[in-house]
């Protein structure tokens, strides 16, 4: 099977570029030409697109949950992220098969072809027979996946002091609480699962599905656990993804404990290197921007997820400054709870600029590659040839409805085309997204599936969901709130500029 793909503009590396059709064979793509010079040289290729069109490499979400519905959607209400996450056990479990093609039809419908997809199981220990369901049910919709199942053995309720806190609840909620920190899923037990689905799924020819490690997050995690998943991840070649900084009293939890910043300390045990994408990001220092880049870390951005929590705003500007690689993640939390990831190029490219003069410009050029190529680079690691519109690269490629995008209103030569990452970023969203390939073959065509059935997958989610209408009550709610809120109030005085 052959293809040659044209359109109004390729964006090639965040620039778009007139007269550059690309021929795909079989996965990949061997060509990069004008459409006249390639018809010629490959002239039984089919024939696709066309003026109305804008040809971009698809987008890969950097950092999500697979949950596929956003937990609004699910009846968790957005508050601190403390307090939110003592409300996720109340979500209703979908089979993770179901979940991973719902998400990945919905992640697919936006141009995204790559995810990595931190799990949530419904117990830890059924995890080992989770995962596999999920990575099928991606494997069928036809999304690349990055899996990382989560592991923590520490603090699970709250990041310190567990006791006090328990002592502060209510009798009858104190009696709901487990007597144990950790979970019900050993580091052993884990790492042999791991093992296992690394020998059967981890594919580093097709890159269909990569097995990686996730310490779930530096304050749920002890050093022995960081650096065991450290080493299992590096002796395989393979990434760790960790969440990092989400809020200000994970920020405030490194200083108290190890008197230095959270970054530092995962350097002082050596678990930073290329290896590693942290998630969120929002309270990392300025001091420590240089390391992670000396040191290769990649942060997967999160931004309508880090404003649906309360969280705050990362820092990308600096980042970007000091040579971090920054992707785009959707963390199953956009703006407008549908996965759209235009639009949450969109948000990134608004706040990442900021109201003063004397800083610089992100730009929607660097925008575009934090989505495409950098996104990539993290999700998969340097070696996959996915990301980018180049020959031999994987085609993982996304046609945009350029038409509808630029309005009826629009002269024919506007914009130019130098303006033309900055008009997409600012009016494109999902519904503009038409065909979408993935390893050279096309899953979306005109907006729908070409295998799955789109109304019977959302008829049994209908169904699944139905089954478990009920009581998603906040009862902890309160009382985390109110614990953070009194201990960030406590800390010495040298921590208070450590508080925004
Ligand atoms: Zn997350």
């Amino acid at each position: 099977m052959s293809t040659i793909i044209h359109a109004r503009y390729t964006m090639i590396d965040g620039v778009a570029q007139k007269d550059t059709a690309v021929y795909v064979d079989e996965s990949k793509i061997v060509a990069i030409d004008s459409v006249d010079k390639l018809t010629a040289l490959y002239p039984n290729a089919e024939v696709v697109g066309g003026d109305t069109y804008i040809l971009s490499p698809s987008f890969t979400n950097a950092h999500d949950h697979g949950r596929a519905l956003g937990t609004t959607s699910l009846g968790i209400p957005d508050s601190f992220l403390e307090v939110w996450l003592s409300q996720l056990g109340n979500v209703p479990h979908i089979p993770p098969y179901l979940a991973a093609v719902y998400e990945g039809l919905q992640l697919l419908k936006s141009g995204v072809t790559a995810v990595a997809h931190s799990h949530n199981p419904k117990t830890w220990q059924g995890m080992p027979d989770e995962i596999p369901e999920s990575i099928r049910g991606y494997q069928d919709v036809g999304v690349r996946v990055a899996m990382h199942p989560p592991i923590i053995d520490q603090n699970t309720l709250i990041y310190i002091k567990r006791d006090q806190f328990i002592a502060s609840l209510p009798s009858e909620i104190q009696k709901t609480i487990p007597i144990t920190d950790g979970i019900d899923l050993t580091t052993d037990d884990y790492f042999d699962m791991l093992n296992a689905l690394y020998e059967t799924y981890h594919d580093t020819e097709q890159h269909r599905v990569h097995i990686q490690v996730s310490p779930a997050g530096g304050q749920w995690c002890s050093d022995n656990l960081i650096m065991r998943a450290v080493e299992w991840a590096k002796s395989r070649q393979t990434c760790v993804q960790m969440h990092m900084l989400e809020t200000q009293y994970q920020r405030l939890y490194a200083h108290e404990k190890w008197g230095t910043s959270f970054i530092r300390h995962l350097d002082n045990i050596g678990a930073l290197g290329d290896w590693l994408t942290l998630a969120h990001m929002v309270w990392v220092e300025d001091d420590d921007l240089d390391l992670l880049a000396e040191r290769g870390v990649h942060v997967a951005h999160n931004i309508s997820s880090n404003l649906r929590l309360r969280s705050g705003i990362a820092p990308i500007a600096q980042m970007l400054a000091s040579s971090v690689n920054v992707g785009i993640g959707l963390d199953g939390h956009t703006l407008s709870d549908n996965q759209d990831y235009l639009h949450e190029m969109r948000l990134a490219w608004t706040m990442a600029n900021q109201h003063s003069m004397d800083s610089g410009d992100v730009s929607a050029s660097t925008i575009w590659q934090m989505g495409t190529h950098n996104a990539t680079k993290m999700t998969f690691g340097h070696n996959a040839p996915l990301g980018k519109i180049q020959i031999g690269m994987l085609a993982d490629l996304v046609l945009l409805d350029w038409q509808a995008i630029k309005g009826a209103w629009s002269p024919d030569d506007f914009p130019p085309s130098e303006f033309i990452p900055d008009f997409l970023l600012r009016r494109a969203n999902h519904h503009h997204v038409r065909d979408v390939m993935v390893h050279g073959e096309w899953m979306i065509k005109a907006g729908k599936h070409q295998h799955i059935d789109e109304d019977a997958i959302a008829s049994e989610l209908k169904e699944t969901l139905t089954q478990q209408v009920g009581d998603t009550s906040a009862s902890l709610a309160p009382y985390i709130r109110k614990f953070y809120k009194d201990w960030s109030q406590s800390l010495p005085d040298n921590l208070s500029d450590l508080k925004r």
